[in-house]
Parts: C-alpha cells; sequence; structure tokens
C-alpha cells in the first residue's frame, strides 16, 4: 500500500518542480522585459525571484537524486558477472570487476583446471552482466 502512494508521489513531485520552473522563468523574461522603464524595483523583484526560483528547483532535483542514490545503496544492489565454462558448462556467478564485459575471459574454469592437460585454455567466458537487487538467491 505505501510503495504505491510513493508511485504515485514521484510525478506529482516533478510536475510541481516543472510549475516551479515555468514560473520562475515567467518572472525573469518579465523582468528582464522590464529593465529600462520606470519601474526598476518590481523588475529587479521579480528576477531576483526568478533566479531564486531555478536554484530551489536545481537544489531540489539534486536532494532527490542523492535520495536514489541512497535507495539503491540500502537496497544493495550490486552489479554480477557470469561466468560458463564451454566444455563443462560450468556456471559461476560473481560480483563485477572492472574489466568485464560480455563475451569477454572470466577466470579459470575450477573444474578443467584440475586437469593439467587442459589447463592452458580453462578460462571461462563472461556470457552475462546485470543488476543484482540482493533479494534472489542463486543457490537452490
Ligand atoms: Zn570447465
Amino acid at each position: 500500500m505505501e510503495k504505491s502512494s510513493v508511485g504515485f508521489l514521484i510525478p506529482f513531485y516533478f510536475f510541481l518542480l516543472g510549475l516551479i520552473i515555468l514560473f520562475s522563468l515567467i518572472l525573469l523574461f518579465q523582468g528582464i522585459a522590464g529593465v529600462g522603464k520606470e519601474d526598476n524595483l518590481t523588475n529587479t523583484l521579480f528576477v531576483t525571484s526568478g533566479i531564486m526560483g531555478l536554484i530551489v528547483t536545481f537544489y531540489m532535483i539534486r536532494r532527490y537524486q542523492v535520495g536514489v542514490q541512497k535507495i539503491l545503496k540500502s537496497r544493495r544492489m550490486t552489479v554480477v558477472t557470469v561466468e560458463e565454462c564451454l566444455k563443462c558448462n560450468y556456471k559461476n556467478v560473481r560480483p563485477f570487476r572492472e574489466g568485464d564485459f560480455v563475451y569477454g575471459q572470466g577466470e579459470e574454469c575450477p573444474k578443467c583446471s584440475k586437469d593439467p592437460e587442459k589447463s592452458s585454455e580453462s578460462r571461462m567466458l563472461i556470457t552475462a552482466i546485470y543488476l543484482d537487487r540482493g533479494t534472489q538467491e542463486e543457490k537452490p
């Protein structure tokens, strides 16, 4: 129940931010268009509040991004690499390391590397790299 209400609130939040941006821009252009005319105080006020509105909106977007990053961290999302041995079909799932790419070379196959004749060609093939939410378990 709570999750669905949050899902509804996020588009509303951005709709609100969009309105503030629009309103700030109108104020800003009204102020700039009026520069040089008699009522300078109102123009300065328009420009200032327009700029303030834009700063506040960007600050809010930035805060939202930081919040999303915190949620991702708290859910312990990790990138995992799936390696498969083409000879014995052994499959291994391990945390992603820099330099991993799909169809690249993975670690040595623990089964085939025991065989001294094959040991030079016992590297597994990386077949998948994906984001793991940390909820599902690989082992049966
Ligand atoms: Zn193998």
